[in-house]
């Protein structure tokens, strides 16, 4: 398929395909929108089946970057990177040199890019990349950056998700409320201390044994089949291991009253927003709800202290808030209001640009 029929592409302001001979680099690089302020994104490495699903991701992801940085209220706009790896290509083993010549790539773009880590790539990648480009993010502390987004990721999941309890039920607490939690990785099991904390019972399921039995014994938590947890009698489903998992089939299944998680594209497709809905389940829009991420690396970015990043997540829960009235206001599914705020938040820069 060519680029300009790729239905992700009609929005994108500048796509860059990137090649090295010497290290076989071949990336592509989604500039989505720089309205707001440059373009942040991670770098995904993978070994694609073909050059058109690296395109379609790379499209889909930084359009998606757009959306989390405006309902974020971050002076960011959206992109993303792909790596193409070679098949069975090991993300611990990349050529050598390869990430210098992506930091190369990325150079060249003057800033309208910002590079961090994504699924294969990691902080000790992004230094690889600093020793050619500023436009970096996501390096470990002792190479002079904050490291694992995860724990603020979690703190804002957490706030998230205490505000849609307070929106449905009208309390701000969460003792004696169940969430069942799936995926105990590094988001999913910093959230799962956060509840306990918070007075929370919990159930969790992971393909990892390990992680289950550790969980249940530290924090008390009921274990559930792996493929059981969606169809758990709990008040919220926190979904932090996979995309995908709000289907037909799991629709119809669910006994959660509110879905909010870490998990990025939870709705297999757009409709599914609208049959939670019509189900009475409250959905957090989880790229509303798994900003802190971008907070976190945001943070580094502008050198931003604790002090603001703290604001920025209770800025998550008032945002989610404004969703859910919005939703029902218009009676929308909030994953549609969600985009609607990110679609009003870019014209407003439109607007402050045309004034300026
Ligand atoms: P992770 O890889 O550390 O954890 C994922 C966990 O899910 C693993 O423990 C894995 O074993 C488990 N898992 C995978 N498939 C499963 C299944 N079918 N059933 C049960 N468990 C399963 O990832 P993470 O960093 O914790 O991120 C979790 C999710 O949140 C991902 O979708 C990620 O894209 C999203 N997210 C993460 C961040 C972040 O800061 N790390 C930010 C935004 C969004």
């Amino acid at each position: 398929m060519s680029v300009f029929a790729q239905p992700d592409f009609a929005s994108h302001e500048q796509v860059v395909f990137a090649a090295d001979a010497a290290t076989g680099l071949k990336a592509i690089l989604a500039i989505h929108d720089t309205r707001r302020g440059p373009a942040l994104g991670g770098c995904r490495y993978w070994a694609y089946g073909d050059e058109d699903a690296a395109i379609r991701d790379a499209l889909r992801l930084s359009h998606g970057m757009t959306y989390k940085a405006a309902v974020a209220d971050l002076p960011l706009g959206g992109g993303k990177s792909v790596i193409l790896a070679p098949p069975g290509g090991d993300p611990g083993a990349k050529p050598d040199g390869l990430m210098a010549a992506m930091g190369r790539a990325v150079d060249r773009l003057g800033g309208r890019y910002i590079i961090a880590e994504d699924v294969g790539t990691s902080p000790a990648d992004m230094a690889e990349i600093a020793r050619e480009t500023g436009h970096v993010v996501g390096l470990a502390p002792e190479d002079g950056g904050r490291g694992d987004p995860s724990p603020v990721t979690a703190r804002g999941i957490f706030a998230g998700l205490r505000a849609a309890v307070a929106y449905r039920t009208g309390k701000d607490d969460l003792t004696g409320l169940t969430v069942a939690v799936q995926g105990l990785g590094h988001v999913g099991r910093a959230l799962c201390g956060l509840l306990h904390e918070a007075g929370a019972g919990l159930v969790v399921t992971d393909l990892r044994e390990a992680a289950v039995a550790e969980a249940v014994e530290s924090l008390g938590a009921r274990a559930a089949d792996p493929h059981a947890i969606l169809s758990e009698p709990v008040d919220v489903l926190a979904p932090c291991a996979l995309g995908a998992v709000i289907d037909d089939t799991s629709v119809a299944r669910l006994r959660a009253g509110i879905v909010a998680g870490a998990a990025n594209n939870q709705l297999a497709e757009a409709r599914h927003g609208l049959a939670l809905r019509e189900r009475g389940i409250l959905y957090a829009p989880d790229y509303v709800l798994n900003a802190g991420g971008l907070i976190h690396v945001a943070a580094d970015h502008f050198r931003h202290d604790a002090d603001w990043v703290a604001g920025r997540l209770d800025g998550i829960a008032a945002t989610l808030t404004e969703i859910f009235r919005r939703a029902d206001r218009d009676g929308v599914a909030t994953s549609a209001a969600a985009d609607r705020l990110a679609e009003d938040r870019l014209r407003e820069a439109d607007a402050a640009a045309l004034a300026a």
